[in-house]
């Protein structure tokens, strides 16, 4: 049996991974869950999978955890340092899937171990991607990607060498604002902006894919994980979400991978391989889709895009920069304090603000944090002036 864990089991993609582990009985042993504030479902999930430990990263809730698990033998634990714990507990394959800066100390623990992270936490490669690449290999831990652009381009590279890649293009479904006039984004509300027209996904990168602030962290994603120059990587709007990502070869090819926006290939990809086993999802119908199409993502619409460009060019903790001022202002979008389009221009405010600070020193654990603190400070301060 293998052993695995899942943190941020209780959000949209520990929901469907355990979907996945429900579907394989007796090849799964749970060793840790781990989730936020939605105690109830954690402790089902734990005394359903029989995991050895339940914990959530909110500290006032652990009485409350300990009495839903109450009568069984899931322990159960609250805060930072015990999510750090549970990661470091003996598994085959740790899924990262909190949502958040919070998620890269949790998944650095996992990989300190040597593990398999299945990591569809992108945050932390954004802001820690050389770290973590480099913990990785001195682990001897194998970080294979959840997300599904860059599921879809690690498939494409099955078989291939690196040096034969061109380019990368992420397709990106527009979000729910694709078609809105431009003058209206000032005045969208949360609720609109919260409903994404093909995936189902958390709130927060639902948000991130009207703004596009979820294709801009793709991009640095994609840079960090496959070691590609910023201008290999492009971004395509594609409505129908069907083609997920493309790579060009130098040979003029282009592999495309295709399939229906559900998160359970792409997690199930990162479960099995390096097999390719049956999966729950939807077989494409093309006739009846009848048509792909593609376009340039507007600028003016989408300068989440731009500002990834710049982080791309600084290098450094711009990464961390960049998403700790995001993840800010999507908070003061979320509580009504900014508007939606006020949001780029705060992530464009504070990587100003870094430029005039030095950013020296190699990254680590401790400095990402202490960019990330400041940055959100500096994005609490423009929102209070
Ligand atoms: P979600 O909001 O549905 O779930 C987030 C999980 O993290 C929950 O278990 C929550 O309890 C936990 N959490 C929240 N704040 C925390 C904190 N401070 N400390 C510890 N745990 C905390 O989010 P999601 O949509 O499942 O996304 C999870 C990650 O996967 C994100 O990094 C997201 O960008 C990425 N991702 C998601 C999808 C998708 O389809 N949902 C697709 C690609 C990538
Ligand atoms: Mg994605």
């Amino acid at each position: 049996m293998r052993r695995i864990s899942i943190l941020g089991a209780t959000g949209s993609i520990g929901q469907n991974t355990l979907d996945l582990i429900r579907r394989a009985p007796g090849e799964f042993e749970v060793v840790a869950l781990t989730g936020g504030r939605n105690i109830a479902q954690l402790a089902a999930d734990a005394r359903e999978m029989r995991a050895e430990i339940a914990v959530t990263a909110d500290p006032a809730r652990l009485g409350e955890l300990r009495s839903a698990l109450a009568g069984s033998d899931v322990r159960a634990a609250a805060g930072e340092a015990a999510l750090i714990e549970a990661a470091r507990l003996p598994a085959d394959w740790i899924m990262s899937a909190i949502v958040g800066a919070a998620g890269l100390a949790p998944g650095m623990a996992a990989l300190e171990q040597g593990t398999t992270l299945a990591l569809a936490n992108k945050e932390s490669l954004v802001a820690a991607g050389p770290l973590m690449l480099e913990t990785a290999a001195r682990h001897g831990a194998r970080i294979l990607p959840v997300d599904s652009e860059h599921s879809a381009i690690f498939q494409a590279l099955v078989g291939e060498d690196a040096s034969a890649i061109d380019r990368v293009v992420i397709t990106a479904s527009g979000g729910a604002f694709r078609d809105r006039p431009l003058s209206d984004l000032a005045h969208v509300t949360v609720a609109e902006a919260s409903r994404h027209p093909n995936w189902d996904m958390g709130q927060r990168i639902t948000i991130d894919s009207a703004s596009m602030f979820n294709k801009a962290l793709e991009i640095i994603e994609a840079k960090e994980f496959f070691g590609l120059e910023p201008a290999q990587i492009e971004v395509l709007v594609h409505p129908q979400s069907t083609v997920h990502a493309l790579v060009g070869f130098v040979d003029g090819a282009m592999m495309a991978h295709v399939g229906p926006p559900d998160m359970r290939h792409a997690i199930g990809y990162a479960l099995n391989w390096p097999e390719r086993r049956a999966l729950p999802v939807e077989r494409l119908d093309l006739a009846a889709l009848g048509r792909l199409d593609f376009s340039h993502p507007d600028p003016a619409r989408y300068p989440a895009l731009g500002l990834a460009r710049q982080v791309m060019a600084a290098g450094g903790h711009a990464g961390a920069v960049f998403n700790a001022a995001k993840e800010r202002a999507l908070d003061h979008f979320i509580a009504g304090r900014a508007g939606f389009a006020q949001m780029s221009d705060l992530v464009a405010r504070a990587l100003e603000e870094m430029d005039k600070r030095a950013d020296s020193g190699p990254i680590s654990l401790e400095s990402v944090a202490r960019w990330d603190h400041l940055t959100r400070q500096h994005v609490d301060r423009l929102i209070a002036a």
